[in-house]
């Protein structure tokens, strides 16, 4: 186990009528708010209802700022920015999904900086201040809700980039698995991929004696194996997506990364096609994880044995552990089918025209990943690879 320092101060309050807090939580860092959102669903569903209710019984002032578009915008960002200066906005409230939380983050530090706030995006710049924002969440997802990190995408270029720092983790995160009763069990699958991604991209390592955080991420993904296909059958299926949401937190509050280095390859990659192709963030992983599995597997059987054994209770063969190996990765790839999720490119209607393009600016920086560095060619290969 490597050194670490731990520290999440996010306040998760968790559980029915959770959302009805958000005014008394707010009052605590601001008097001004911007509300942010995004496509509607919020207005829809009556959370939008709520939260107004909640912030207006408290007295606090709000601006809004909806139409956060999933892969969110810098236009929409920038725009957050003018309006935070134009009306004196002290906290910004982001009430959606890791997209809207995101986005809220990028305001949150661009409000803070004179130059362009795509320079924290673009260059390896260390924030030094960020508003304060507050997060009512309604897809476990991203885990933004309480994570250092914000993705943006700048459709000149056609980029997708992250900024990530201590300043942009949110004071709070209000979290009512009923708020999610009414998502697509598309967005559900997709969901359950990013969080399993979050969990697997941490949990091969080349950092040895990591037991207990590897016991963490196995019951952290065996609780997704387990309840997604329940609230898939039945929607409102209150216990099984209250696992979910909290399993999303825990995959990406920090937690599982104490002790040890995660990889982070198969993020990257798919942060290329959703830049490019516009798809949902947890389709693009369910095509490029399983395919990066398969790509490195060999590193370190014994790690993706294990994985085998004790994430999908495989019955290992220890005279063939490159089998054993085998079996958890063709079972990752089932199960993401069994959700609905897309595990080729044709499926997710993207051609091969851009492999080079998308595997050169996935390693502009170097080699990517930690696990198995991955070069320009590698990250092709990986493409390549599931072009059926
Ligand atoms: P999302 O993009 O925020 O939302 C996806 C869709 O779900 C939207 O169309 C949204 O509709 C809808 N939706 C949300 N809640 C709903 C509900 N309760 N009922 C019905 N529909 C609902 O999804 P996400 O997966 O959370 O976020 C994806 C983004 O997060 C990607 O850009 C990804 O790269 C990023 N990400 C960030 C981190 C991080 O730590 N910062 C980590 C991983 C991924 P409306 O727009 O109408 O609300
Ligand atoms: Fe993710």
């Amino acid at each position: 186990m490597q050194n670490f320092v731990f520290q999440n101060p996010t306040r998760i309050i968790f559980g029915q009528a959770a959302e009805k807090k958000v005014g008394e939580q707010t009052s605590l860092y601001g008097s001004k708010v911007l509300l942010h959102y995004g496509g509607g669903s919020i207005k829809k569903y009556g959370t939008y209802q709520s939260v107004i209710e909640s912030l207006e019984e408290v007295g606090l002032e709000y601006i809004e700022l909806g139409g956060v578009k999933p892969n969110p915008r810098l236009a929409l960002v920038k725009k957050g920015i003018e309006l935070v200066e134009q009306e004196d906005i002290d906290f910004i409230l982001a009430v959606g999904g890791g997209s809207v939380i995101d986005s809220a983050k990028a305001i949150a530090v661009g409000a803070c900086y004179e130059g362009d706030v795509w320079d924290f995006f673009a260059k390896d710049i260390t924030i030094k201040k960020a508003m304060p924002v507050g997060t009512v969440l309604t897809i476990p997802a991203a885990g933004s809700e309480s994570s250092t990190s914000a993705v943006i995408t700048k459709l000149t270029g056609m980029y997708k980039k992250s900024i990530s720092s201590e300043l942009i983790r949110p004071k709070f995160a209000i979290m009512n698995p009923e708020l999610t009763f009414t998502l697509p069990n598309y967005q559900t699958a997709c969901g359950a991929v990013d969080i399993m991604a979050h969990v697997m991209e941490r949990y091969f390592t080349n950092t040895k004696n990591v037991e207990l955080t590897d016991r963490l991420c196995e019951a952290t993904l065996k609780t997704i194996i387990d309840n997604v296909p329940r609230v898939l059958k039945d929607n409102q299926d209150y216990a099984a997506r209250a696992e979910i949401m909290w399993a999303g937190n825990i995959a990406h509050n920090g937690l599982l990364d104490t002790g040890r280095v995660g990889d982070w390859a198969s993020h990257g990659i798919e942060h290329e096609l959703s830049a490019i192709y516009d798809v949902a963030h947890g389709a693009g992983l369910a095509v490029v994880f399983p395919a990066w599995m398969n790509y490195v597997y060999q590193h370190d059987l014994a790690r993706f044995a294990q994985f085998a054994v004790r994430v999908w209770g495989i019955d290992p063969d220890l005279k063939d552990l490159d089998w054993t190996a085998c079996q958890g990765i063709k079972k990752t790839k089932e199960f993401f089918s069994s959700l609905g999720m897309p595990v080729s490119l044709p499926e997710l209607e993207i051609p091969a025209d851009k492999f080079e393009e998308m595997a050169a600016k996935c390693t502009a920086a170097g080699p990517r990943g930690n696990f198995v560095p991955l070069t320009k060619e590698d990250v092709v290969k990986i493409y390549q690879s599931v072009l059926n």
